[in-house]
């Protein structure tokens, strides 16, 4: 059974300690955890780490008249929306974010970015820092203050697949690809927002990216840890080599053929 102190001392020992983790996990992948997520996050924050978790939530409304940007992919004829206002509670998670970014959401310490669809949550010693300056045309702006200070930032892929990995997201945007936009309520007013594309092509990066991940066990699950600066460098690289591999295979899907041609075009 893993323990609190178990994943401290895997952190520690292995160099993660006092760094930026961000976390993509199946807590399910651990097998038994004494104590259940909330130890898992403690772990991380007795080893000095600061946890960037995403933290999405699927709420939006259809585009106002006029604002339906060209290669956007949508389309408004047909989708359902959610047009619930996004207060930030805890609750306001999609389930397949995982108990441990929910988990996250509930402490009062944590920092939780305003997005109403594609936000984020960090803890920790720096979370505050690393959620500076994030608003809703800004939605990778986490990503982008790691990327530019020279912090020891990791990527933990924990019994997840890259399909789950948000950082690649970042690397498409740094490709030049624009980020969708899309419209959701926040307090009492309509926002637009950026939103991120189709991830279910993701795996085909597998190939591209041999050799960059290190692998541990810990618990049941299998843990690989990417550097995130290297990583995000290399992603970005292999999309301009190879625009179509973040593709995925439904020929219906509407968001991978916009994307790779460039993203919405905004006037
Ligand atoms: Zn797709």
């Amino acid at each position: 059974m893993l323990t609190r102190a178990d994943s401290a001392n895997f952190l520690r020992e292995n160099g993660y300690g006092d760094s930026i983790v961000c976390l993509h996990s199946s807590f399910k992948s651990l097998g038994e955890v004494e104590g259940g997520p909330d130890s898992v996050i403690d772990g991380f924050l007795d080893a000095g780490c600061t946890l960037l978790v995403p933290a999405f939530y699927y709420l939006s409304v259809t585009a106002p008249t006029g604002r339906n940007y060209f290669r956007n992919g949508i389309d408004y004829a047909n989708r359902t929306f959610d047009p619930r206002p996004f207060t930030g509670a805890a609750d306001q998670i999609d389930p397949s974010m995982g108990i441990i970014p929910r988990k996250v959401l509930e402490r009062p310490e944590t920092v939780r970015s305003s997005h109403p669809c594609n936000g984020f949550a960090a803890i920790g010693p720096r979370a505050r820092e690393l959620m500076e300056g994030q608003d809703y045309l800004n939605v990778y702006s986490a990503y982008k203050r790691i990327f530019e200070s020279d912090s020891e930032a990791w990527i933990f892929m924990l019994g997840t697949a890259l399909t789950s990995c948000t950082p690649i997201h970042f690397a498409e945007e740094r490709s030049g690809r624009e980020p969708f936009r899309r419209w959701a309520v926040a307090g009492d007013t309509t926002v637009e927002v950026q939103a991120g594309s189709c991830s279910d092509g993701f795996s085909n990066f597998e190939n591209e990216l041999v050799g960059m991940d290190e692998r541990f066990s810990l618990g049941e699950s299998v843990l690989r840890v990417f550097a995130f600066r290297a990583f995000v460098e290399a992603v970005t690289e292999i999309i301009l080599t190879n625009p179509r591999i973040s593709a995925c295979d439904n020929p219906r899907c509407l968001r991978c053929p916009d994307m790779i041609a460039g993203g919405p075009i905004l006037r």
